[in-house]
């Protein structure tokens, strides 16, 4: 392998998902519902495949699809953009990620990010050659310490790479946090990548875009996608949305990595961004009584267990329970108890930080998290 992938292993999710396959354990651990997006999605793409649209898409997306991102950003975030020049449809918000990093980031650029952190993020910041600064969000709220941001950030800083909802600890990021970063970033001429896949999953508070901020548009790419939303995380769709100036990086990296992404889904999901309001509201009551049902289970269980303002997933101290760190305690609950969680150390640059604490996922069917928290209660 690749000097600058040596100290990457098999992603934690992947192995997390194959030991809850072995052990037929409750999987609380990879972030993917264990039920289906909508049916009028499903037939919007068996509908595009009979009707012919089965070769390569224009590399930066089907016209439909950038036309149905540029509404629906327009009505999130109050921000015109065109369709034709300012949004990139990729496979998946990982993708956009990736493109919007080897894109616009030269070796040795420095680029600063939160930890704990979504872990392609360190990878493909390691493939682009970045020189990566982490500023650690620490319990209970994972506020951001705003002395480390100030110092962190200079004439030297290439970008900011952001996520609110934030993976893997449910942060929402405050408005004021925003406007510091936005200030720091202007005063410094700094870019800013945020990922922006759990905007629909915010609980606590609305959702802020920050290149809807004064002065930011015009240095942010935001980046999101349909499967979170939609609960079709497996059809790989995401889309950066850029000013041209960015966008002809993020889409001379697309280009070469993947050309295009899948003809059909794309149609599909211009479908589905055109869902009614209600879909979205309906979405949010039923994760929200989900994530009732996790939270109270497990702080019965007798975890700690912080606060989640958005995304699908919680975030609990195991200490309790006497592991010795994240990894064991993970070991312990997949071979004893028969269930998943993600140990936390590996979204940190120094594993030690994360070595309390475990996420949860809620994305799953309620008997499905009552099952969970019953296997806990017993043989925890
Ligand atoms: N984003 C999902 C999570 O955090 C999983 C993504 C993946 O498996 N690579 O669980």
């Amino acid at each position: 392998v690749a000097k600058r992938l040596e100290k990457f292993k098999t992603t934690i999710f992947t192995q997390m998902s194959m030991l809850a396959v072995k052990h037929g354990a409750v999987n609380l651990g990879q972030g993917f519902p264990n039920f289906d997006g909508p049916d009028f999605v499903k037939e919007a793409a068996i509908q595009a495949i009979k009707e012919g649209k089965n070769q390569y898409a224009r590399g930066y997306g089907v016209p439909d699809l950038n036309s149905a991102v540029a509404s629906r950003f327009k009505k999130d975030s109050g921000l015109v953009v065109d369709p034709e020049k300012e949004v990139t449809v990729t496979s998946g918000c990982t993708e956009a990620i990736a493109a919007t990093i080897l894109g616009l980031i030269n070796p040795g650029d420095e680029v600063v990010l939160f930890a704990p952190f979504y872990d392609s993020y360190e990878a493909t910041l390691s493939m682009a050659g970045a020189k990566i600064k982490a500023i650690t969000l620490r319990p209970p709220d994972f506020s951001i310490p705003i002395d480390e941001l100030k110092a962190a950030v200079s004439k030297n800083t290439r970008a900011i790479l952001m996520n609110t909802p934030h993976n893997p600890t449910g942060k929402m990021f405050t408005r004021k946090e925003m406007d510091t970063i936005a200030s720091l970033c202007i005063e410094n001429d700094v870019l800013v990548f945020s990922d922006e896949v759990y905007d629909k999953l915010a609980f606590e508070a609305d959702h802020i875009s920050i290149a809807s901020l004064p002065g930011m548009y015009e240095r942010t790419v935001t980046m999101n996608s349909l499967g979170k939303t939609f609960s079709l995380t497996g059809w790989k769709i995401g889309w950066a949305i850029a000013p041209p100036h960015l966008t002809w990086g993020v889409r001379q990296a697309h280009s070469y990595l993947t050309f295009a992404t899948s003809t059909p889904m794309q149609s599909a999901a211009a479908t589905a961004l055109r869902a009614p309001d209600s879909y979205y509201e309906e979405l949010k009551e039923d994760y929200n009584a989900k994530k009732a049902i996790l939270v109270e289970g497990l702080k019965s269980v007798g975890f700690v267990v912080y606060p989640s303002s958005g995304t699908y997933f919680v975030i609990v101290d195991h200490t309790p329970f006497g592991l010795d760190n994240d990894v064991a305690f993970c070991e312990h609950l997949i071979q004893e108890v028969g269930v998943v969680a993600i140990p936390t150390s590996v979204f940190y640059l120094n594993p030690e930080d994360g070595k309390n604490l475990v996420r949860f996922t809620f994305c799953k069917d309620e008997e499905t998290l009552r099952e969970a928290v019953r296997r806990m209660k017993q043989k925890l």
